[in-house]
């Protein structure tokens, strides 16, 4: 059985470490007293304050995670990093391939796929984004769009047990319009499928995929029933004292 893992995408939201700060003390507060075994928890602060919290997210008991890395090694690239780097600093988790990466800074499937190769070469956890746009679902696309994502990365990956999906539909981010439990439930077996066919059946078995969209404390319940999701990837909600009860509802 996969264990359910929850991250919390704080994307470039917090406008002040101090604001920051007050969110991690009323977590502090409403921390549920659940089943770590059953569920592992990961948070997405901004890349400039990766360092900044990491006595407070360890005495919750949740990892940190980088929103994005480069795909090159250390060198003159102004503005990047490696994910050496994230490693050096201690991280075991990055982001990649999220479709506002993808939507606004032109990252191709190519892009995240030498990100995921740097990524296994330094031996740092991937969280690795994908899903359909709203034309390309209504269009009949949606398996052939999570195919092509994920299948640009699967050359680069050897060490499976480094790899999380997150199937994020794009019509679904920040738009309050969650994607019901059959219609992730359904996409999300045909990825581990896909995987199955692609990769390996002992792969597709263990490799944990996320749900991603509009996950809030009131819609979590139903779509944690489903078979093919095994965590969430929260946006807005994880902005909230209340992601507490998103954690609470897996545990
Ligand atoms: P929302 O939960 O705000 O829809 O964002 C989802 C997301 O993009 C997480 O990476």
């Amino acid at each position: 059985s996969r264990k359910f893992i929850v991250g919390g995408n704080w994307k470039c939201n917090p406008k002040t470490y101090k604001e920051c700060n007050e969110l991690l003390k009323a977590w502090k507060k409403a921390l549920p007293n659940v089943d770590r075994s059953k569920v592992e928890v990961v948070i997405c602060p901004p890349a400039l304050w990766l360092t900044s919290f990491t006595e407070s997210f360890e005495g919750l008991g949740f990892g940190v995670c980088a929103q994005n890395c480069g795909k090159t090694d250390a060198g003159a690239f102004t503005g990047e990093w490696t994910a050496a780097n994230l490693v050096d600093l201690g991280l075991k988790w990055t982001l990649l391939g999220h479709s506002e990466r993808r939507s606004l800074y032109g990252e191709t499937d190519e892009d995240v796929a030498e990100k995921v190769g740097k990524c296994q070469e330094a031996g740092l956890g991937v969280i690795l984004c994908i899903g359909e746009k709203l034309e390309e679902r209504e269009g009949g696309k949606t398996d052939e769009v999570n195919k092509r994502q994920l299948g640009a990365c699967l050359p680069k990956i050897k060490d499976w047990d480094k790899i999380v999906i997150a199937y994020e539909p794009v019509w679904a981010i920040g738009t309050g319009k969650v994607a019901t439990p059959e219609q992730a439930e359904e996409t999300q077996k045909a990825i581990r499928a896909y995987l199955s066919q692609a990769v390996s059946s002992a792969v597709a078995e263990k490799v944990r995929i996320q749900y991603g969209g509009s996950v809030n404390p009131e819609n979590c319940a139903e779509l944690i029933k489903q078979p093919n999701i095994d965590g969430f990837l929260v946006g807005g909600a994880s902005l909230k004292p209340s992601f507490m009860d998103i954690i609470s509802a897996v545990g």
